[in-house]
């Protein structure tokens, strides 16, 4: 259980914070799973985070980071301690030049949306990614042959109490990997050069792009996108489909039909639905094809 004393200090010294108790974790990721967050508070500001962070170290109270939840699988026991939440009040964006720097909670589509409003071209890619700028970041998400690493210029983040800048080279990034992923560093914004195209070319590359994930995508179902990483010289999604578990299922959670490197929820499924299917299909492709699948999601919390 959270330290009360803790939450009698946000109810008092931080009366303007959003937050809420016992929060189901299903509520904030697109897997629709995931056990109670004891507290989850989304700042609205950096001060408000900062003071957020300063009582979490006073009364010892662990904290998790997340953004949309789009790349997470919370167990069912939930998450101890406080779930910062980065979203709609932490996505101020300003394009200057041939420049776009924006803040952790923004999400990629009105990124790349103001980036297409400004002329400016490079976050195509990132349109149909159902993420936050500060869990792209840190995943180095990408998708039809773009990726942060290749835009991204420099971001903010909080290190050990510290605001710095941490220039492109230093953040590691290299497939669905960050150097976030290894120091836990918050990401508090981040900056990309783009290049300069006409609005109007830049929207029919979304709309492309949108068009081809419709027609590969399970889109319709909770899911978190592509469920393992894709192995050194094969993909996921094929070495799924030729184990032949399409379709396979444990409780609520299946490999999709449309797209095997999905794992979706087709109804009241659990995390450890989500946790057997998962190794189920690891052992399978293995007997199959000698390759081992390693989870791109990030797998979060405590058993039930
Ligand atoms: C339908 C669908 C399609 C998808 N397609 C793609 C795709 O094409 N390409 C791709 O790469 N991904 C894809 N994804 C996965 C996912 O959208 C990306 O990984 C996305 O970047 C995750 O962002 P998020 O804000 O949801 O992060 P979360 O899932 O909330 O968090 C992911 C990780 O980042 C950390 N984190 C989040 N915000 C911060 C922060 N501000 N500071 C420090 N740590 C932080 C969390 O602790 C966690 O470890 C897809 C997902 C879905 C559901």
């Amino acid at each position: 259980m959270i330290d009360q004393a803790f939450l009698n200090a946000l109810k008092t010294e931080m009366p303007q914070l959003t937050w809420q108790t016992d929060v189901p974790m299903s509520r904030y990721t697109t897997l629709r799973v995931g056990g109670p967050a004891d507290c989850l508070a989304e700042p609205g500001s950096s001060d408000e985070l900062g003071t957020l962070l300063e009582l979490a170290g006073r009364y010892r109270v662990p904290v998790t980071v997340i953004g949309n939840g789009s790349n997470l699988l919370v167990r069912d026991g939930g998450i101890r301690g406080l779930v910062i939440r980065f979203g709609r009040a932490f996505s101020a964006c300003e394009a200057a030049g041939e420049t776009i720097a924006a803040q952790s909670g923004i999400l990629l589509s009105d990124l790349s949306q103001q980036a297409q409003n400004a002329g400016l071209s490079g976050l195509e890619f990132a349109s149909g990614i159902p993420g936050t700028l500060g869990g792209a970041v840190v995943m180095n998400a990408g998708a039809y042959g773009g990726e942060i690493a290749q835009v991204i210029e420099s971001a903010e983040v909080l290190s050990e109490g510290r605001i710095i800048t941490v220039d492109h080279d230093a953040l590691e990034l290299s497939y669905r990997h960050s150097r976030m992923q290894r120091t836990g560093e918050l990401v508090l914004s981040a900056r990309f050069r783009l290049s300069k195209d006409d609005p109007a070319a830049i929207r029919e590359r979304m709309a492309d792009l949108r068009i081809r994930r419709q027609e590969k995508q399970p889109l319709n179902l909770p899911s978190a996108g592509s469920f393992f990483k894709r192995p050194a010289g094969a993909y996921a999604a094929q070495l799924i489909d030729e184990a032949g578990l399409k379709g396979c299922r444990m409780g609520g959670a299946m490999v999709s039909e449309k797209h095997a490197g999905f794992l979706v929820n087709v109804g009241n499924a659990t995390a450890a639905d989500f946790l057997m299917l998962m190794r189920q299909v690891q052992e399978t492709v293995y007997k199959n094809s000698g390759f081992e699948l390693e989870p791109e999601v990030r797998i979060i919390g405590e058993d039930a």
